[in-house]
């Protein structure tokens, strides 16, 4: 079904979209698309696929992000390469026969982690390369300026092959001098920046200047993501106008967590809890590239997860109060073409380009996104990677 709800077929030649248009003449195997939407599939702009699933082994009782980091350094320090690949590989099968071609993986690179997450994920990307392109961020979680063997660990992780790095400025005791750090790395090894900010409830206190600063200093606009970012959802009107021209004008992409917005914030009141969710329209509306994305799968941040972009897409409009069809379609951007602009990875459907290819049980991006569509069928670079039958009903 293309765009405007005329079928269509889509010829594949080379892994490659030869031709779109109405009964194409073709000699090669056909699938019968029975009139579902393609699209380029979901984009996962932020997962962290080395502390995914390990909720047995960390025993929440606060629910808190302090407690979060806590248990989850403790379960780190224990972790094999063995038992972050099997992990890993359980959560990107996951995320493949969910409709997802492309995706960001942080990975954490500290004195606890070693290098094994690293070599484990570096595995997990050539291994499904054939169905899905994952770049790795290495990643401090745990501070930089307390733990300076972390910067000389970050830097060797870029040389075995990870594709960009990350911060996480509000776990630094100098959140200032954590930003410049990951700066120098990334202007060191040439490669883009994600960061975890502003994750708590307090509209004051923002670390976004200082990385707005450093990115426009740096020349890094279009390469700088934050994720979280849920002071903008504390902030008055006025504030959250200045912080996202600030963003637009230093073209720093914004990644929405939902699924652990909600869970980790807002904690200790007995009534009225806030949502804890940046307001992804009012960003886009000022110009801020905006994704929406998993974060984590079954683990102290997250304890919940099925790699589904469609239903935490869902999750997001919900709770931001959406409900026209234009509103659907900008959240479907949200984990499809602007996840994939973060990634600066070519993306969509159109003659020459790649074909990557996901069927989805719905006649609309809208409709897909009211009703968490399941994904029927994928390819990857015109290979079929994936077929979920639609489910049957047995009548008497
Ligand atoms: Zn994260």
């Amino acid at each position: 079904m293309g765009a405007d709800s005329t079928p269509v077929d889509i010829a594949i030649a080379g892994g490659k979209i030869a031709e779109i248009g109405p009964l194409i003449a073709h000699s090669g195997p056909i699938q019968d698309g029975q009139g579902m939407f393609a699209f380029g599939g979901f984009v996962e702009s932020h997962i962290h696929l080395d502390k995914a699933m390990i909720l047995d082994r960390c025993p929440i009782c606060e629910g808190t992000l302090c407690e979060a980091i806590a248990l989850t350094a403790k379960a780190k320090a224990g972790f094999t390469e063995a038992d972050v690949y099997l992990r890993a590989s359980q959560v990107v099968e996951k995320a493949i026969l969910q409709g997802t071609t492309r995706m960001r993986s942080f990975v954490e690179v500290d004195p606890r982690a070693g290098f094994r997450s690293l070599d484990a994920l570096l595995r997990v990307g050539r291994d499904y390369a054939w169905a899905i392109d994952i770049e790795l961020c290495a990643f401090a979680q745990e501070g930089i300026t307390n733990e300076p063997e972390t910067a000389d660990m970050l830097a060797q992780a870029l040389e075995k092959g990870a594709h960009l790095v990350g911060g996480c400025p509000y776990t630094d005791p100098d959140p200032q001098a954590h930003v410049e750090a990951i700066f120098e790395l990334a202007l060191r090894y040439d490669v883009d920046v994600d960061f975890h900010a502003d994750f708590d409830l307090d509209p004051d206190n923002s670390i976004l200047p200082k990385i707005a600063a450093e990115t426009i200093r740096h020349g890094y606009q279009g390469r700088v993501s934050v994720g979280h970012v849920t002071k903008l959802a504390a902030m008055t009107p006025e504030a959250l106008k200045t912080a996202a021209g600030l963003l637009a004008e230093a073209g720093i992409a914004v990644t929405i967590l939902p699924a652990t917005d909600l869970f980790l914030t807002g904690r200790g009141l007995q009534r009225l809890a806030p949502r804890g969710v940046a307001p992804g329209s009012v960003l886009s509306a000022h110009g801020v590239l905006v994704s929406l994305a998993s974060n984590n799968i079954l683990n102290p941040f997250t304890p919940f997860g099925d790699c589904s972009l469609a239903r935490i897409a869902n999750l997001y409009a919900n709770v931001a109060h959406l409900a026209r069809d234009v509103d659907m379609e900008q959240v479907f951007s949200m984990v499809t073409a602007n996840a994939a602009l973060q990634l600066r990875v070519p993306y969509g459907i159109s003659v020459g380009s790649i074909a990557d290819i996901v069927l989805i049980d719905a006649q609309s991006a809208s409709d897909a996104m009211r009703s968490i569509a399941p994904v029927a069928a994928g390819w990857k670079r015109g290979r079929k990677t994936f077929e979920r039958p639609r489910a049957k009903l047995y009548r008497p």
